[in-house]
């Protein structure tokens, strides 16, 4: 399978054309690599974009692209009939820093062609989480590929960032750098409908307390002090996308507030569950036992 990396420049806007936000594709960019991750071919595009014709400050500001540099430019069908023609007609192994320019790409073929997945690409890696794991890094942050040339001292005074075919080069050179043939080869997933299922899911928080999804389970706590099982003691209250409960240990009396979070997955449900202890109630009883123990330790 041929191995190519590509990059994206687009322009997002606020589109009636397209019913509410959309991220339309101004540049097109991709390199061939070998399994040594060397730069064998490049291709580039630039698009004129239709669905709106005014790049945003932003999109200027980052890529110095001008409204003028695209006047010239082709349509999305042709830069991605072009693409292919330069991919070939067996399918790609196809890498992109952060799996956002996948999205992009895959918004914007569903826009222009109507064709649901993409059509070139028979694997996928995401060139920014592999390298994450490779160095050892949290892969909560998203980082820059700009910040990693700087971190590896990745040679770029020969290309120009935030172009596409440019920041392409220089995800192969960080890539060099860092990888391995087999965890490469491991971190590619079949481009399959599960792949794609997975990459367009929406998840969406649970409000209904009745919905199947919600184990009995995961609205029940155990006390923190004692271990036993704690009683509710009120109804369950929604609150900003959070089930809130107040709950009391039948044993040692200590009481608490539960919270509750039930997020949908692609495979299920996520829920995230949390514990507090109220503080102990200023009763005469607890006053003069907390007394007794702080003179206890004098
Ligand atoms: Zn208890």
């Amino acid at each position: 399978m041929t191995t190519i990396i590509l990059d994206l420049e687009w322009n997002g806007s606020f589109s009636k054309k397209a019913h509410g936000y959309f991220n339309e594709i101004i540049e097109i960019g991709a390199v061939k690599v070998g399994p040594d991750m060397q730069v064998i071919d490049r291709f580039g595009a630039v698009i004129r974009p239709t669905v709106s014709r005014k790049l945003t400050e932003w999109v200027t500001g980052l890529t110095n692209i001008k409204d003028e540099d695209l006047q010239d430019g082709t349509t999305f069908a042709k830069a991605v009939a072009a693409l292919q023609a330069f991919i070939g007609p067996e399918p790609a192994a196809v890498l992109t820093w952060s799996n956002t320019d996948l999205m992009v790409l895959l918004e914007n073929y569903r826009f222009f062609t109507g064709e649901q997945t993409i059509p070139f690409m028979g694997a996928y890696a995401d060139a920014q989480l592999y390298f994450e794991q490779r160095q050892g890094l949290g892969t909560a942050q998203q980082i820059a590929l700009s910040k990693v040339c700087e971190m590896l001292q990745v040679k770029d005074d020969d290309v120009s960032a935030h172009r596409a075919p440019d920041d392409c080069v220089l995800t192969a050179r960080v890539l060099q750098r860092v990888y391995d043939e087999a965890s490469l080869a491991q971190a590619f997933r079949p481009a399959d409908a599960d792949f794609y299922g997975r990459l367009t899911f929406k998840s969406s928080t649970l409000v209904d307390l009745k919905d199947p999804r919600i184990r009995p389970a995961d609205l029940q706590f155990r006390c923190s002090a004692c271990g036993r099982g704690l009683k509710r003691c009120g109804e369950w209250k929604l609150h900003g996308y959070a089930f809130f409960a107040a709950f009391r240990c039948g044993a040692c009396g200590q009481e608490y507030n539960a919270r509750v979070q039930v997020r949908t997955t692609y495979d299920g449900v996520s829920v995230k569950r949390k514990l507090v202890p109220k503080p102990a109630k200023e009763t005469p009883e607890n006053i003069l036992k907390s007394e007794v123990e702080n003179n206890g330790k004098k």
